[in-house]
């Protein structure tokens, strides 16, 4: 168990690294993170600030000898990165990001133990992608197999004509059937060391462009009926990677059940909600199990729970938000406001 007063390394500078700092230091702990050259937010409540390419050996070799443990907020850290770690104090074990990082593995990995991804092929070339627009069907949705998120990365295929059409990127690909879905959700959970595992409650996820915009709670009768076989997924994805921290797990609800979309191995945006939503916020328990303290309860607090985003320019309104009654608002510091940038979400409570 990590003491009172240790060092936790966070790897990555964002938001989601800014609140988990914000927990540990409730917990009474100091926080260092490392990140490359950018706008680090997570600075603001961090004791020091390596700012270093991920590659840099003699300042991750500095950063981990200052840290009693470490974790990531960034799932797209290399996994070099994290082997150059001591082993056995870096939470979750690597193998999580080397799974989740490149989505054909994750898929298999999430098939091998009985889920259900969409139809989906790999793509190396023209000829691949014409080949699976073909056999999959268009639309469909190709993707970067690796360093994607928020929607980057990705193309729609309308129909055979923009296959063809399409400059392909000089990177590994993946192209997937597109999946009718009534409704997407996330399961969160989180691992001790000891292989307890809790689970929040499933929110559902509103996107635009890829990006998240909301978390609404309840979540409605469909996607209750299939978060248990979702969480059971969640479970044994957990399980066989020893996974130690928070994990997250995006499906797609339809007709058919649940059908898994990406796994991220890190506290996620659809959980923001249980700072104020839940009995233990998924940061906090996030903290509690790299540092291996007992896990706190995941009960949500409140009848009705939504949580906004506020992407771009919307940030500059966002103090308005503070009028309405049992409304929190978050802003996560940034200094660059940009079109389709995470700056701050909202989150409002009926109790
Ligand atoms: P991803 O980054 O893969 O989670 O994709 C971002 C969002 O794009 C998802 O949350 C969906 O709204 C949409 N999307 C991604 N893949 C598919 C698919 N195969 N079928 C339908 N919609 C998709």
């Amino acid at each position: 168990m990590l003491k009172r007063g240790g060092t936790i390394g966070i790897l990555g500078g964002g938001q989601l690294g800014r609140m988990m700092a914000m927990s540990a230091a409730q917990l009474g702990y100091r926080c260092i993170a490392y990140a490359p050259e950018g706008d680090n937010v997570v600075s603001g409540v961090c004791e020091d600030l390596f700012v270093n390419k991920w590659d840099d050996k003699a300042a991750l070799a500095a950063f981990a000898a200052r840290c009693d443990v470490v974790t990531w907020e960034f799932e797209n850290v290399p996994v070099a990165t994290t082997r150059a770690m001591p082993e056995g104090r870096i939470f979750p074990h690597p193998r999580a990001l080397e799974t989740a990082q490149d989505r054909l593995n994750e898929k298999r990995f999430v098939e091998d133990l009985g889920g259900r991804p969409a139809a989906y092929m790999r793509v190396d070339s023209r000829a691949d992608l014409e080949a699976a627009a073909d056999r999959l069907g268009a639309p469909g949705i190709l993707k970067t197999r690796r360093d994607g998120y928020d929607g980057k990365g990705q193309w729609r295929i309308g129909s055979d004509r923009d296959a063809q059409g399409l400059r392909l990127p000089d990177v590994p690909l993946i192209y997937e059937g597109f999946v009718e879905f009534e409704a997407e959700f996330s399961v969160i959970l989180v691992r001790g060391r000891d292989g307890e595992i809790r689970f929040w409650d499933s929110a559902r996820n509103t996107h635009e462009d890829g990006i998240l915009t909301a978390s609404t709670l309840p979540s409605g009768d469909l996607i209750e009926a299939q978060v248990g076989e979702a969480r059971e997924l969640a479970r044994q994805v957990a399980d066989a990677l020893e996974y130690v921290g928070v994990l997250t797990l995006e499906f797609f609800a339809t007709r058919e059940g649940p059908i898994f979309n990406e796994m991220a191995p890190r506290v996620h945006n659809s959980g923001h909600w249980t700072i104020e939503g839940a009995t233990t916020s998924q940061f906090e328990n996030h903290i509690r199990a790299v540092a291996g303290l007992p896990l706190g309860e995941t009960a949500t607090l409140a009848r009705t729970v939504t949580m906004t985003n506020i992407i771009g320019a919307g940030i500059k309104a966002s103090q308005d938000h503070l009028k309405t009654p049992d409304t929190h608002l978050h802003d996560y510091g940034k200094a660059r406001v940009r079109e389709g940038r995470k700056m701050g979400h909202v989150t409002q409570l009926e109790r």
